[in-house]
């Protein structure tokens, strides 16, 4: 379906062809109409299907045609993390670059310069606001936030806010605002909770599926069963063994990132570490290094798996096994993105096996094992039923806020 069957706004359909987009994504096919008719929705649909720009675009068509209150924020667009925040800012940016249409993105761990540019959008308006939980409080218990004139509430990435602790604090927020407007509701996963949660916020919305597994196709996935000596061997073995566009290392703990981060400085491979213990600026220039492609190797915790998109990432590695099978679902879909092929190697120790058997059993699949090479001696058997540790796997920085990063512009009418 072609973008020009909404009937958008001349300037807002500038925005999506200077964006690239010729034809609608089945999500966007689905959500837009319905956003436009003005109904509540709940949508499980995963990065890399187009969300995004399924509740920015009837947003921005919405706000060009409507009058509304100047000095009120207009849209509040909340997300589980600053990287998340950011990114949703910039397509914001990309997609209204020819409206009037403003927007803020505003989180946590900013400096005093962009808390006072967040007071003023937050109290003289804006039209668009993407937001953290914690930081979207802190502004709130100062009494200027502005919410009188808000018409749409979009929580985005409903199951990791969830899963981060957020409940409350979503919860103090919607209490914030007026009770008429429009809501929706995104989460790549529908656990019970999130329809409990849903049931409170949303008025008679109507429900979109799209299958988690269509980006899956295109990525070649295998796993090597290994002792944890073995790890950091192998990983350098693969990373000089062939020419990969971009690789992205997956660690659990950030401790782990900086250790294999330390250990592959060592050889000559342009490597770098992301984590929530780094300074803004020290994450944005990492991130930006890799998403030029100067930076070949990036190892991260989880804070980078999901909504963050850079094209190019011809390996994802799971240095160790994920906490779960959306998680490693989330991971390796930072490869094959755009119509690129994309591997996925995971590694899985001893203690691991049972967790990344439950992870196979949500795919429906095996994942094929390769053998180790020899030089590195053999691996322990994989073995089906092999009870694991029970204290593995994730490391906190999921309950945790993430540390400093950019800020987007800010509002200006
Ligand atoms: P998202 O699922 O929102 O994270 O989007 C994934 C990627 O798809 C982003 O790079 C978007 O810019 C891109 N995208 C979104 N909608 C379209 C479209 N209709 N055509 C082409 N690319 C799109």
């Amino acid at each position: 379906m072609k973008f020009s069957a909404f009937n958008f706004d001349s300037r807002l359909s500038e925005g999506i062809e200077a964006s690239g987009y010729e034809d609608a994504t089945p999500v966007q096919e689905l959500v837009i109409p319905l956003v436009l008719e003005g109904k509540d929705v709940i949508a499980s649909a995963q990065t890399g299907t187009g969300k995004t720009a399924a509740f920015l675009l009837p947003l921005i068509n919405n706000i060009l045609s409507t009058p509304f209150d100047e000095h009120s924020i207009t849209a509040l667009i909340i997300v589980p993390t600053r990287e998340l925040a950011i990114q949703i800012a910039q397509h914001m940016e990309g997609l209204s670059y020819f409206t009037s249409v403003s927007s803020i993105a505003v989180y946590g761990g900013g400096d005093g310069g962009a808390f006072v540019q967040e007071k003023k959008a937050l109290s003289m308006g804006a039209d668009v606001v993407i937001c953290t939980p914690g930081k979207m409080i802190a502004h709130i218990n100062m009494g200027y936030v502005k919410f009188s004139g808000l018409k749409y509430l979009v929580l985005d990435e409903a199951d990791r806010m969830l899963d981060m602790g957020f409940y409350d604090d979503i919860m103090r927020i919607i209490n914030a605002l007026p009770a008429k407007r429009q809501n929706l509701l995104f989460s790549a996963t529908m656990p019970s909770r999130i329809r409990e949660m849903a049931k409170k916020i949303l008025h008679n919305p109507a429900e979109i599926n799209i299958a988690i597994s269509k980006q899956n196709e295109k990525i070649t996935q295998l796993a090597y069963v290994v002792y944890e000596a073995q790890k950091i061997p192998l990983v350098k073995f693969i990373l000089h063994q062939k020419e990969f566009s971009s690789v992205l290392v997956f660690c659990s703990s950030k401790q782990a990132v900086k250790q294999l981060t330390r250990e592959l400085k060592r050889t000559k491979l342009a490597v770098d570490e992301i984590h929530s213990d780094l300074e803004q600026d020290k994450r944005e220039e990492v991130l930006m290094y890799f998403k030029s492609g100067r930076l070949k190797v990036l190892i991260a915790t989880d804070i980078l798996s999901r909504g963050i998109d850079i094209d190019n990432i011809g390996l994802v590695i799971n240095y160790d096994v994920p906490h779960d099978g959306e998680d490693y679902v989330h991971r390796i879909g930072r490869t094959a993105r755009a119509a690129a092929e994309g591997t996925a190697i995971t590694f899985i120790s001893e203690k691991e096996q049972r967790k990344f058997q439950s992870i196979e059993r949500l795919l429906g699949k095996e994942v094929p094992k390769e053998k180790i090479p020899e030089q590195f001696g053999e691996g322990p058997e994989y073995r089906k039923g092999h009870h694991s540790h029970p204290n593995n796997g994730r490391g906190h920085q999921n309950g945790k806020r993430p540390g400093n990063f950019s800020r987007n512009r800010p509002a200006g009418r």
